[in-house]
């Protein structure tokens, strides 16, 4: 007898070979997921507001006259938070890589794809934006569907045209905001400004970026997290059963089906009426039932759908909801545990000591080494010289007129041929010169003293060497 019932243990397991959007011929499914409405996706949609504001704000943003952020990679030169950084710094960037990969390894093993729900620029433009807008011009899901089956009529055609020019124009602005943190507002408004002519590179990157994002966020859609993101292929060696992850309570909710008439009193039913609202919201098309899955994004549509099922049926909320697999298996709610705040602790540490690193490197790299094969000279009947070479590395857009002096010692300091030592902006600037100690002052064939390197009045850095003196 068919009782409408079916039990999680008896499911079979073929979801696990296929993918959700991947007929058995191989062909596209395209998913149709229902517009989902909830606390949850309430919230995601006031964070996607400051997520666009911050995007589309930022490239506006500037210190010191330089952008806030920008990533010029064909010129290797980058900024971060107003500072400027050259391939030299490859070591910083080397670091902050290794402390990224740290981070998302810990922040994945405690909070699963928290990330990928509610932060990730593709699920964010991809959900909170195209899709709301393919909403708004073709319908809800059942709608797009019929209109995908329908003849071609003007209807049809307009409407899809419509969609279309919109997906290509949101497109077209993403890639201009896109290509300002690569180029800097400033270069952008003059492709926009100046003769096409001008900027041939620039238009064209422009219109192979706006080309790109059309593409994914027009047909390549879902697939972008479930078949290209190495983030979410990484998941399954990430998570472990302690993760926190979005979580059908199965305990709870088999053996599933509507409650029937006639129905055997023996047959204890779950909460799960399976009414497959959960998986209709789904934006990756599976059913968050069969466990935990690569292809969940963990976006929390499945989440509010079912909490509305419940409300609906009188059932507590959270059938669906954030758990880990151990949690569920054994009743337990989620708590904060250890283990996460131990992680969120190292989190916080690595990206503390990348922090430290950004801010105190300095603007100034500067090399002094006594000239090889030169001991010292003699300056008459009281004083001692020795020659040096510096080479200095100029991180900032300004050029530098340096100067040097004795710090810690009576002495001075004579640039050979020149006043000072002139260091281009974003260049490198190197000189010779003679450090001059009285002889008195020379105790020991090796003193260790301390140079001041100065802009103007302004003391920009100390560099400690070693000064050779005759044998008293
Ligand atoms: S929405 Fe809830 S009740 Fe409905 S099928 Fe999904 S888990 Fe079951
Ligand atoms: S299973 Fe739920 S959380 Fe995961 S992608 Fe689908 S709707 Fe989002």
């Amino acid at each position: 007898m068919n009782t409408g019932i079916t039990n999680r243990e008896s499911t079979d397991e073929s979801f696990r070979d296929s993918l959700a959007t991947v007929d058995k011929e191989g062909k596209r499914k395209w998913i149709y997921a229902w517009k989902p409405k909830g606390k949850l996706y309430t919230m995601r949609k006031w964070l996607s507001y400051l997520y666009f504001i911050i995007f589309f704000g930022l490239p506006f943003v500037k210190i010191n006259g330089r952008p806030l952020f920008m990533f010029n990679i064909p010129q290797g030169k980058f900024i971060v938070f107003g500072k400027i950084f050259w391939p030299q710094d490859f070591f910083i960037f080397g670091l902050a890589m290794i402390t990224f990969i740290f981070f998302i390894i810990l922040f994945t093993a405690a909070f699963g794809r928290l990330f990928c729900g509610w932060a990730c620029p593709q699920t964010n433009f991809m959900e909170m934006m195209f899709r709301r807008v393919e909403f708004m011009v073709l319908g809800n899901a059942n709608e797009q569907k019929a209109l995908k089956n329908a003849p071609w009529t003007s209807n049809k055609i307009f409407k899809l045209s419509l969609k279309h020019v919109l997906f290509f124009v949101l497109s077209f602005i993403i890639a201009n905001f896109f290509l300002a943190y690569i180029i800097g507002i400033d270069d952008l408004k003059k492709i926009i400004t100046e003769p096409v002519g001008e900027h041939i590179a620039g238009l064209s990157s422009l219109l192979i970026f706006s080309g790109v994002f059309y593409g994914v966020y027009a047909f390549f859609r879902e697939q972008a997290c479930t078949v290209v993101c190495p983030y979410g292929r990484l998941q399954s060696v990430l998570l472990d059963k302690n993760s926190m992850i979005v979580a059908y309570d199965y305990k709870r909710g088999e053996p599933r089906g509507m409650k029937r008439k006639n129905q055997p009193a023996e047959l204890q039913l779950g909460d799960c009426i399976d009414c497959f609202q959960c998986v209709r919201v789904c934006p990756t098309g599976i059913d968050i039932r069969n466990g935990v899955q690569m292809e969940c994004v963990g976006c929390t549509a499945c989440i509010d759908a079912c909490n509305d099922v419940m409300d609906k049926i009188h059932k507590p909320r959270g059938l669906i909801r954030y758990a880990s697999e151990n949690s569920i298996a054994t009743g337990e709610p989620l708590h904060y545990t250890t283990r996460m705040k131990i992680y969120t602790g190292l989190c916080l540490l690595v990206l503390t000591l990348l922090s430290v690193l950004l801010f105190t490197r300095k603007d100034i790299d500067v090399t002094v080494m006594r000239t090889p094969g030169q001991l010292f000279q003699e300056r008459g009947a009281d004083s001692v010289s020795n020659l040096y070479n510096i080479k200095v590395m100029n991180k900032t857009d300004k050029d530098i007129p340096l100067t040097i002096k004795v710090m810690s010692m009576n002495g001075s300091v004579q640039v050979v041929g020149k006043p000072y030592i002139h260091v281009p902006k974003e260049g490198q600037g190197s000189g010779s010169f003679f450090l001059i100690l009285p002889k008195k002052d020379i105790y020991n064939r090796k003193t260790e003293l301390k140079l001041a390197l100065y802009e103007g009045d302004k003391k920009i850095l100390t560099e400690t060497t070693s000064f050779l003196g005759p044998v008293q």
